[in-house]
């Protein structure tokens, strides 16, 4: 027996604060109170790593829901946010940053017990991460503006034009559950600094840290009903803010089948909409790469978070002559992507957020194997104490028409193919429905340059993969998005533009 399957899966002990906010009452967080649903359904929180339900949050009703978008209505309506100075607003951003920064255990902790994923890559990433994009938009939020424009058929000096950035007015704002605080962050950030509201709907796996943020939002000063943080499924409340007529604009990142219902929903009343979703991104290596780099590399484009990652590096195309040394190379890093409990201390991956998800990646797996499909790596799964645990996995000897190949998996599963020729091989990568983001690993400048401009994606990465910034718009080309999230776009996407012609 290797070390791999000896490991001790049992979750460790959660700590007195994590514990408090686990024992908290089931509330709604609306009009800047907490406060009971107008229903009594819940919905359990279960630790994926082992299985046990530890908590519930309230499942709201259509009441909760019209509560909610309600408040944010009128905080929005009545200018309490969107007419603060913008010093105020961009202080109390920071604010938020400055109380997710003191809480970092704790945000990390109750993160790691939800979702599965490592306590110390929770805080390694998520939680710095969810800071800084509430700091980054903070220094927005005074220096967005229109811009004076002389008209173009008009004699000079008859008519003056300028025009006004202002904020859209009530989002409804819908997240995923892989990077649950980060994800209602960055949806965060861009409303306070514009001056608009929202209700927020983490996703009805993983509520716990939007709701641990609720609090922080309101002890670092946001007036009332500016943020609404609401729980329940999607199907119901989610889809009830989607169709609100009082919500603006809909801003959604999860799968690319609910992404495109959204989008038809929102349209009845046509809302702004920016929609992130899916992606089955590939990853070109070139034959000059130093594999003791770039395996471990490619290794981590998929194995991170365990797969669950819209930009994981699941189609790797290695050139011939490196493929068997890379692979080798992706192989070695099995003890290190071994599956673990997210509160041990030693791990880098954790097990799938549900059971729902382990039979979804298991039944890919078996998919791929059935197709002919070859497992270099994993494809099971280990010994362990109720977990969804999946082994890290690397498929070979796999072809364009195989599902594994084509559809996003969202789990630890990488299908590896081998390429001769660069044409053949963007073909093959640009040969799929989505478009979010793309990897090239190689030491010729040039290559890269000519390769990243004719891959179809929003994003691609060199010699690094899953690298995310709040300077940086981040969106999806294809069935893998609309608009842009971050930086000078994303936050544009959260303003309507308005033009003023004045004859003088
Ligand atoms: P996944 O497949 O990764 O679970 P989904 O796209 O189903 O992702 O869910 C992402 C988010 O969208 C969750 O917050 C979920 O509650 C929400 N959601 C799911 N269905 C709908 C819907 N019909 N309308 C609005 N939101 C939805």
């Amino acid at each position: 027996m290797n070390e791999v399957t000896t490991i001790n899966r049992t979750q460790r002990e959660y700590s007195d604060a994590v514990k408090k906010a686990l024992g908290r009452k089931p509330q709604l967080f609306i009009n800047g109170e907490w406060v009971d649903s107008s229903g009594d359904a819940t919905i359990d929180v279960e630790d994926p790593s082992s299985g046990k339900v530890i908590s519930k949050f309230v499942e709201s009703t259509d009441k909760d829901v019209d509560r909610a978008i309600a408040a944010a209505r009128t905080a929005f309506d009545d200018g309490r946010w969107r007419d603060m100075p913008p010093i105020a607003r961009e202080k109390i951003m920071h604010r938020i940053a400055d109380l997710i920064e003191a809480h970092a255990d704790e945000l990390a902790e109750l993160e790691a017990i939800d979702v599965g994923k490592p306590k110390g890559m929770a805080g390694a990433v998520d939680v710095p991460g969810a800071a800084a994009h509430f700091r980054y938009m903070a220094g927005w939020a005074g220096k967005a503006g229109g811009e004076t424009q002389a008209p173009y058929a008009m004699p000079a000096g008859t008519m003056f034009g300028y025009t006004l950035k202002e904020p859209v007015g009530v989002c409804a704002q819908i997240v995923p559950w892989n990077f649950p605080l980060l994800m209602a962050c960055l949806k965060l950030a861009p409303v306070l600094a514009s001056g608009c509201t929202s209700v927020l709907k983490p996703a009805e796996q993983t509520s716990l840290t939007a709701l641990r943020l609720a609090d922080l939002i309101q002890e670092a000063g946001v007036p009332a009903g500016v943020i609404n943080i609401i729980t329940g499924y999607g199907h119901t409340a989610g889809d009830r803010m989607v169709k609100h007529p009082d919500v603006d604009k809909v801003a959604f990142t999860g799968s690319t089948e609910i992404g495109k219902l959204i989008n038809r929903n929102a349209t009845e009343t046509l809302k702004h909409v920016t929609l992130e979703l899916g992606g089955k991104s590939p990853v070109v290596v070139m034959p000059d790469v130093d594999i003791a780099e770039t395996a471990p590399g490619v290794a981590g484009a998929i194995f991170f978070n365990s797969g669950q990652v819209c930009v994981a590096g699941s189609r790797l195309y290695a050139h011939k002559s490196v493929f068997d040394k890379v692979v080798e190379g992706m192989a070695e890093t099995a003890h290190f992507w071994a599956p673990r409990a997210s509160l041990d201390p030693e791990g880098h991956m954790g097990p799938l957020v549900s059971k729902e998800q382990h039979e979804r990646v298991l039944g890919y797996i078996e998919a791929g194997k059935r197709d002919g499909a070859s497992v270099l790596m994993g494809g099971d799964v280990p010994s362990n104490d109720g977990g969804y645990y999946v082994s890290p996995t690397i498929l070979t000897d796999v072809n364009p028409q195989m599902s594994v190949v084509r559809e996003e998996i969202f789990g630890p599963v990488v299908v590896a193919q081998r390429f001769e020729d660069l044409d053949e091989v963007v073909k093959e990568a640009n040969d799929t429905p989505y478009g979010l983001a793309a990897g090239v690993w190689t030491k010729d400048v040039s290559a890269a340059v000519r390769i990243a401009s004719r891959l179809k994606a929003g994003t691609v990465w060199v010699n690094t993969h899953a690298m995310i910034d709040p300077a940086l718009p981040f969106g999806g080309y294809k069935e893998s998005g609309i608009g842009h999230e971050q930086g000078r776009l994303g936050l544009e996407a959260y303003f309507e533009t308005k033009t003023v012609l004045m004859k003088l």
